[in-house]
C-alpha cells in the first residue's frame, strides 16, 4: 500500500520497524501489566487458564511460550497458594503517550524500554525513542502533562494511600476491579450472552 501510495509523498511512519517487531509482544505485556495493577486500577483480570495459554502459544509461536507463558504459570501458582501477585508500586509514566513505561526494548524483549531527557533543568520519562523525538520536537506542549502517577505520588489524589487514591476516583475495590472471577462483569457478561468468558469472541 505504501509503495502504490508513495507518488502522493506518503511514506511509511517513522518508527514503523519498531512497531512490527513489537507486535507479537505487546499484548501480553499489556496484560501483565493489568494483572499487576488490578488492584489499583478500574478493570478486572484474571490468569489465563490453559486452554487460552494453548490458543496464545498457537498464535505467538516465536514469543509466547519463551517469555510469557511460564510469567502466567508463575502468577498462576501463586494464586493456588493464595498469594496472588499485586504490584505495591506504581508504574512509570511516558511524559508524552502518558502509557505507564511497559514496554520492553525494540530489540531485546526481556528489558523495559526507557528513555529520557532533560528540559530547563528537569527530567521528563519516556516509552519508547517515537514518544522522546516528538517531546524534543516540541517540549512546551508536553510539559503541563497531567500524570495522574505523578500527582498520586504528589498527594493530589485522595491523599495517601491506595484506599484514599481508589476513594479518589470513585473506585470500589473488589466491584470495579481485582479478579474477574466472580466478579459482576463476569455474572453480567454471562448473563448479557449466555457464555462463559472463554467462549468469546477472540480478538
Ligand atoms: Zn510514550
Amino acid at each position: 500500500l505504501f509503495e502504490d501510495l508513495s507518488r502522493y509523498g506518503i511514506r511509511m511512519p517513522k518508527y514503523h520497524e519498531v512497531a512490527s517487531k513489537e507486535k507479537s509482544r505487546l499484548s501480553h505485556e499489556v496484560w501483565a501489566t493489568f494483572y499487576n495493577f488490578s488492584h489499583a486500577a478500574a478493570f478486572h483480570t484474571w490468569v489465563p487458564e490453559e486452554s487460552e495459554l494453548k490458543w496464545l502459544s498457537e498464535k505467538y509461536p516465536d514469543t509466547f511460550d519463551k517469555h510469557y507463558r511460564p510469567r502466567f504459570e508463575h502468577w498462576d501458582a501463586l494464586q493456588k497458594e493464595g498469594k496472588r501477585w499485586s504490584n505495591p508500586g506504581l508504574p512509570m509514566l511516558c511524559q508524552l503517550c502518558q502509557v505507564p513505561a511497559i514496554f520492553t526494548e525494540p530489540d531485546d524483549p526481556t528489558t523495559t524500554c526507557l528513555r529520557e531527557t532533560t528540559y530547563h533543568g528537569m527530567k521528563y520519562h519516556f516509552c519508547s525513542d517515537g514518544c522522546k523525538d516528538i517531546f524534543e520536537n516540541e517540549p512546551e506542549k508536553y510539559v503541563q502533562s497531567w500524570l495522574p502517577v505523578h500527582q498520586i505520588f504528589q498527594g493530589n489524589c485522595g491523599g495517601e494511600g491506595l484506599d484514599n487514591v481508589l476513594k479518589y476516583y470513585n473506585l470500589v475495590p473488589g466491584q470495579d476491579n481485582g479478579e474477574y472471577m466472580g466478579s459482576q462483569d463476569q455474572m453480567n457478561w454471562e448473563q448479557w450472552t449466555g457464555r462463559d468468558h472463554k467462549d468469546a469472541p477472540a480478538a
